[in-house]
C-alpha cells in the first residue's frame, strides 16, 4: 500500500493509498473489430485514496482523446433514462427558472437526452457541449445549440462572450469523466450567473461502497466522490453545495446543487446536505480503512462468480452476457471472464453490433441473436436495469432460460410456477428457491 510517489488529482497530497489494483486492461469504451485485436493497447488501472481530501480516484492517466473522441454511450437508448432526465428537466425548471428569460448549458449533453426535454419546456436558450463527435452530431433539433468540444474555462469565455452568463449549468455523469477538474470547475464558475445554478448528478460512493459496485471503476471514471470529498474540491473555488438529492439511476447517484459561495448573503444550506455529511462521517467515507475492506469484498465478489461460471461450464451449460458497456468490461477483465466462459454479448445500441469487448474479444450481437442461439444462461452485466432486461426478455425466462446477477452478489433467477425466483445456487441443495417481484430486485 505505498503511494509510489502518486499524488492526489485533486489536492496534490502525497498522502494517497492504493485500494485495488485491476492491473493492466484495454479501456471500458474501447470496443474493437478482430483487425484491431493485435495492437489494443492496454492501461494499468489503480484505484486510490486520499487520506488529505478524502477523494478515491483512478491515478492512472490516459488521454481525454483517446476516451472520448469516438464514443460509443448513447444516453438515449436506455428508456429509463429517457424517462428520468425528462422529469429531471422538469423539476429543476419548475424550482430555478423562467423558461422564457433563461437560458441551460449542458456539459456532456451526450446526444441530448436531456436537453431536448428543456427544449419541450421552452426555455430560451439549450446548449450542449460534448467532445464525442459520432454522439453530439446526432442531435439535430435547430432549438438545440450542439458545441462538439471539451468543455474548459477558454471554452466557458466564449460562451459568455457569445450568450452572456447562463442561468443553470448541468452536468450529469460526466463529472467523474474529466481530467482537468481544476480547469472545468473554474470554466463554470466563470459562465455561471450570480444567481445561477449549477446541478450535476454522479455515480453516489455511498452506492460503490455499499453495494460493492467496483463495476463502476474504469479509466473513463476518474473520480468516485462522496459529499465531503466535493465540498473539500469546490472551497478552492467559492462554490458551495446547497442542497442533495439521492437518485436512484445507475444503481445509486446523487444530484448536488451547487452557486456561487457568497459570505454576504444569508441564504441557507439545506438539511439534507448536513444530514448526508454527518452520515458520510459516521461511515468513515473519510478513513483509509473503510475503503481498505470494501476491496476485500470486492475480491469476494470476484470469487464467487468465477466459482458460479466454472460450475455451469462443468454441466456443459451455455452463458451470453448482456449489456455491453463499460461497466461489464471491468467485471469482466477484473474477473478474467472469457469466451471460455461466454459465447456472446448482447446489447441493445446498435453502434455496437460486430464489435467486441476490450480486452477479452467478445462478439457482440443484437438481441435478435438469442433467438438463433438460445442459452441456457444469461449473465446481466447491466444489472442495474434488471428490470428494463428482464421485462424485454420475459419470453425467454419463461421459456427456462435462467438469469445472472453479478452484483451487489452473485444471484440467478428463474421462472417456476408463473414466478420470477431466486434459486440456491450454494452447495445446500436442499434449501429453498425464493420468489421475488421486480421492484423488490433493483
Ligand atoms: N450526460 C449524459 C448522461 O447522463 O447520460 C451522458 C453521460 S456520458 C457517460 C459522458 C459524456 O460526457 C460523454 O458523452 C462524453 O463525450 C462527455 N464528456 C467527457 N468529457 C467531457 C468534457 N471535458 N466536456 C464535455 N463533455 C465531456
Amino acid at each position: 500500500m505505498t503511494n509510489d510517489n502518486h499524488q492526489c488529482r485533486f489536492c496534490a497530497s502525497p498522502n494517497v493509498s492504493q485500494i485495488i489494483d485491476f492491473g493492466s486492461v484495454g479501456l471500458a469504451g474501447a470496443f474493437l473489430k478482430p483487425d484491431q485485436f493485435a495492437a489494443e493497447k492496454k492501461y494499468d488501472q489503480q484505484l486510490y485514496f486520499c487520506s488529505d481530501c478524502y477523494l478515491l480516484q483512478i491515478i492512472n492517466k490516459v488521454p481525454p482523446t483517446v476516451l472520448f473522441k469516438d464514443y460509443f454511450y448513447f444516453s438515449s437508448a436506455i428508456a429509463t433514462l429517457r424517462k428520468h432526465f425528462r422529469s429531471y428537466a422538469k423539476e429543476v425548471t419548475e424550482k430555478f427558472l423562467i423558461p422564457k428569460k433563461s437560458s441551460v448549458l449542458e456539459i456532456g449533453c451526450n446526444d441530448g437526452i436531456l436537453l431536448k426535454p428543456f427544449v419541450e419546456l421552452e426555455v430560451k436558450t439549450v446548449i450542449g457541449v460534448d467532445p464525442s463527435s459520432n454522439v453530439i452530431e446526432t442531435i439535430k433539433d435547430p432549438n438545440i445549440i450542439a458545441i462538439n468540444d471539451f468543455f474548459t474555462r477558454e471554452r466557458a469565455l466564449k460562451i459568455r462572450e457569445d450568450y452572456g452568463p447562463i442561468n443553470m449549468i448541468c452536468a450529469n455523469n460526466v463529472f467523474a469523466h474529466i481530467e482537468d477538474m481544476h480547469d472545468v470547475t473554474a470554466g463554470i464558475k466563470t459562465l455561471l450567473a450570480d444567481d445561477g445554478v449549477f446541478v450535476f448528478e454522479v455515480h453516489y460512493i455511498g452506492s460503490l461502497i455499499d453495494e460493492i459496485q467496483y463495476d463502476m471503476i474504469y479509466h473513463e471514471h476518474l473520480f468516485y466522490y462522496s459529499l465531503l470529498a466535493l465540498q473539500n474540491f469546490f472551497k478552492g473555488f467559492d462554490l458551495e453545495v446547497f442542497d442533495v438529492k439521492p437518485v436512484d439511476i445507475h444503481a445509486g447517484s446523487m444530484r448536488y446543487y451547487v452557486r456561487h459561495k457568497d459570505e454576504s448573503n444569508d441564504k441557507s444550506v439545506s438539511l439534507n446536505v448536513i444530514n448526508l455529511q454527518k452520515r458520510e462521517r459516521e461511515k468513515g467515507f473519510d478513513k483509509l480503512e473503510t475503503f481498505q475492506s470494501y476491496a476485500d469484498k470486492v475480491a469476494q465478489t470476484k470469487t464467487d462468480l468465477m466459482a458460479l461460471l466454472a460450475d455451469l461450464k462443468q454441466e456443459q451449460k451455455s452463458i451470453v452476457g448482456y449489456g455491453a458497456s463499460g461497466r461489464a468490461n471491468t467485471t469482466i477483465q477484473y474477473c478474467g471472464i472469457d469466451d471460455r466462459h461466454i459465447d456472446y454479448m448482447i446489447d441493445d445500441a446498435p453502434a455496437k453490433h460486430g464489435y467486441y469487448t476490450p480486452g477479452s474479444h467478445l462478439e457482440i450481437k443484437p438481441r435478435s441473436a438469442l433467438e438463433e442461439n438460445t442459452p441456457d444462461y444469461i449473465l446481466i452485466f447491466a444489472w442495474s436495469f434488471f428490470n428494463e432486461i428482464i421485462e424485454k426478455n420475459m419470453a425467454y425466462l419463461k421459456q427456462g432460460v435462467k438469469f445472472i446477477v453479478p452484483l451487489p452478489e452473485v444471484k440467478v433467477f428463474s421462472w417456476q410456477d408463473g414466478q420470477i425466483v431466486e434459486e440456491n445456487y450454494s452447495e445446500t441443495d436442499d434449501a429453498d428457491a425464493k420468489i421475488v417481484s421486480m421492484s423488490e430486485h433493483k
